[in-house]
């Protein structure tokens, strides 16, 4: 919620809000909705597409394993790829490190007609770099407030942002590492480095405490899915990102001539 202050640890990330419980009946309810949700979406996606006047930038964030892939897969991966992109965050470039840090943000932002998936994203910029003292004190502090205008310069330009904390327990992160050491077809995604920064879970939630309240706007939103369930995580990110655009509800423009007056020989 816009304004208030959100504590993650407080926060249960095996709860399933909005449905009424987490057992075999509602999970088969969700994974129902879901599949109808990624149907609307397909065709809310045609029209905003043809429409060609407005744009969504949808935010993905989370602790490693939290399901940022999992969740392009499932909930974007069934779009039309003419009108989506994904834009994955890694660690800076020299070059883009010797811009400020919305240089390479601004260029991936979505144009008119499409929708982009940031995969990580500006955040880092006081998540990883706040959590490993990567600047001072005093730079990462302004950047909240410089976040929030750039948000607010892309919201006026037609961009409906909608950004998700994919909320996991440290036991389910344990698990899943597991699973990609164990896991042949999925070890490459294991990395040394995401056990550095397990130890820092603490930092990191504080970090997420922080960028989640002051950057919670009406323009745009921070989410906080529960996320240990990931039929929970795809029926949540597919519902909100359904409502927004039916609420935007893109019309294709109606043609500027008389259709009956033409033939084609
Ligand atoms: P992955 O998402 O597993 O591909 O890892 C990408 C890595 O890049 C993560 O460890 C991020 O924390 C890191 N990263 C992304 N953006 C930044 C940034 N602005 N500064 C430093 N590290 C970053
Ligand atoms: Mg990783």
């Amino acid at each position: 919620m816009p304004g208030s202050r959100v504590q993650l640890g407080e926060i249960d990330p095996s709860r399933t809000p909005g449905l009424r419980g987490p057992g075999e009946q509602e999970r088969a309810a969700a994974e129902a909705i879901h599949a109808q949700n990624v149907v609307a979406l397909q065709d809310l996606q045609y029209r905003l597409w043809a429409e060609g006047q407005r744009s969504v930038l949808v935010v993905l964030q989370g602790m490693d394993t939290a399901g940022k892939d999992g969740t392009i897969r499932h909930v974007f991966g069934p779009l039309n790829p003419q009108g989506v992109r994904v834009v994955g965050f890694k660690q800076p470039t020299p070059e883009e490190l010797a811009h400020d840090y919305l240089w390479r943000i601004h260029q991936h932002t979505p144009e008119k007609g499409r929708i982009v998936i940031f995969n990580r994203s500006h955040y880092e910029d006081v998540l990883v770099v706040r959590v490993h003292a990567l600047v001072p004190e005093p730079v990462w502090r302004e950047r909240y407030e410089q976040i929030n205008q750039f948000e607010s310069l892309l919201a006026s330009n037609a961009t409906t942002i909608l950004k998700f904390f994919l909320h996991i327990s440290k036991a389910e992160q344990k698990q899943r590492l597991q699973e990609r050491l164990d896991d042949p077809a999925k070890r490459w995604k294991f990395s040394a480095g995401d056990l550095d920064e397990r130890k820092r879970w603490g930092d990191y939630h504080e970090a997420y405490d922080d960028a989640i309240s002051r950057c919670s706007t009406d323009h745009a939103p921070w989410f906080i899915i529960p996320a240990d369930r990931k039929w929970y995580r795809n029926w949540a990110i597919s519902s909100i990102v359904r409502g927004a655009l039916e609420r935007m509800n893109p019309e294709p423009p109606t043609p500027d001539f008389d259709p009956t007056t033409v033939t084609i020989d």
